[in-house]
């Protein structure tokens, strides 16, 4: 299996160039060349298979051969240690809580998995890694856990200063070690263009970057395997449902693209927004236009003006978008269109669905009521009485002050993450300056990098 760019001009590469480089060389994102295809018989084991096991079974055409089975068997055993509930909520509805790891965040799936595979690449090859990671709240935390004390990886983790939860930003900033964070008088867009800048910027060449968003293919592999498993266990691995969900960079919702190539039955993929509604504005017209600055909405983790994986979306479906997201050419809108449903929900709608989520038995946080909303709405106009999987990705503790306000309820902490919080933080601010984080890169690594 190889890996190809989305602006077709640097050479394909392998699953362990494309995960250890997180972008190409020609700031295109990667994408498997092919889907492999599981066969029925396959398949119609998949419902008796623990999550690691199909994890496991799912990956491995994707891995094969840069890891070998056993390898891979044992490293999705340790990452997948934590339980993956399906809850029945009636009228067809199921939502997939993928808040059980140790940051309570889906982010956790994808991080676990590419710790493992990035440290046991790196240490085969003697190299080290410097990961820069942009984050609206939850990717910096996941990734922070996951690669936590991983012997030849570093990571900064850049966040935006009002934009991220008390909770959120402490994950980030009590662990210390190989962990540091960096918290940015600016917007999330401003972390994630100074990661992109930096890649590109020859001053920096000495150091060894890579990425650890959403950007990176390692990190949509792992989201596939979650859909595939909802499937399994909703239909057997016999019918279609649909699924929503609640998106920002899209990675999540690539993750169900990719399942869906690889023949899962996901009949339509609803992309549930927040009040940045760049996506469904331009489903609905065809013409792109990002948001800039983007705005700031309850379900924080989604507040992106312009999602990175379009340039991924757009170009599975014939198109292209570079990645400051100009489109180079349009994609086939009538196919997206069959395949894609898209709503906005505004702050208001989002705290009113979880009021109306919540005297119905379901306790949902913002990013998952965006979702749950999505649901409603996609029910409504496409008139799909089957069964709907909705995402929820985070825990309801993760938004004490959202719950607190809206609900009047205090959800508690799971064990994993009480312990989490506890500790010192320490981080350092910078203005919404690329100059103010290069310097920042240089003062606090240009001494271990120089010269290699
Ligand atoms: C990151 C995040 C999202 C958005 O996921 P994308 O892959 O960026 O679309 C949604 N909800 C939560 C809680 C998140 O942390």
């Amino acid at each position: 299996m190889r890996y190809r760019s989305t602006n077709h001009q640097a050479p394909a590469v392998s699953f362990r160039e494309a995960l250890l480089a997180g972008q190409a060389p020609d700031r295109g994102l990667y994408l498997p060349e092919s889907f492999p295809s599981f066969s029925a018989e396959q398949q119609k084991r998949w419902p008796s298979l623990s999550y690691a096991a199909l994890a496991e079974e799912i990956l491995m055409p994707f891995v094969q051969e840069d890891l070998d089975a056993e390898a891979l068997s044992a490293l999705c055993q340790d990452a997948y240690n934590f339980p993956v509930p399906i809850e029945d909520v009636g009228q067809g509805n199921f939502i997939l809580r993928l808040d059980q790891g140790p940051t309570a965040s889906f982010k956790d799936f994808a991080a676990r998995a590419m710790a493992r595979m990035m440290s046991r690449f790196l240490a085969e090859d003697g190299r080290e890694l410097l990961i820069l990671t942009a984050t609206s709240g939850d990717t910096g935390s996941a990734i922070a856990h996951a690669f936590y004390d991983v012997p030849g990886i570093q990571v900064v983790v850049l966040f935006p200063k009002d934009e991220v939860s008390e909770r959120q930003r402490r994950l980030m900033t009590t662990l210390r070690k190989n962990i540091r964070s960096v918290s940015v008088d600016g917007k999330f867009d401003d972390c994630q263009a100074f990661v992109k800048r930096a890649f590109a910027d020859d001053s920096l060449s000495q150091m060894p970057l890579s990425s650890a968003n959403s950007i990176n293919i390692g990190r949509l592999l792992p989201q596939s395997v979650y859909y595939s498993y909802a499937w399994a266990q909703i239909t057997q691995a016999q019918g279609e449902m649909g699924v929503v969900v609640p998106c920002g960079n899209f990675g999540n919702i690539m993750g169900a693209w990719i399942a869906r190539s690889c023949g899962a039955g996901l009949r339509h993929l609803v992309a549930a927004v927040n009040e940045n509604d760049e996506f469904p504005r331009f489903l609905q017209s065809g013409a792109y236009e990002k948001i800039v600055p983007s705005r700031n909405c309850l379900s924080n983790a989604m507040n992106v003006g312009h999602p990175s994986n379009l340039a991924r979306l757009v170009e599975v479906y014939g198109g292209q978008m570079d990645e400051v997201g100009t489109l180079h050419r349009s994609p086939e809108m009538a196919e997206l269109r069959g395949d894609f449903f898209s709503t906005s929900v505004s702050d208001e709608e989002t705290a009113q669905t979880m009021r109306n989520a919540y005297a119905q038995g379901v306790t949902l946080e913002p990013h998952g009521a965006v979702a749950w909303c999505g649901m409603q709405r996609y029910r409504q106009q496409s008139q799909d009485q089957g069964p709907v999987l909705i995402v929820e990705t985070a825990h309801p503790a993760k938004f004490p002050e959202a719950m607190q306000s809206i609900l009047g309820v205090d959800p508690e902490l799971p064990a994993s993450m009480r312990e989490a919080l506890e500790g010192d933080e320490s981080f350092t601010q910078i203005d919404a300056s690329y100059d103010a984080f290069h310097a920042y890169l240089m003062d606090t690594f240009g001494a271990s990098f120089s010269g290699r």
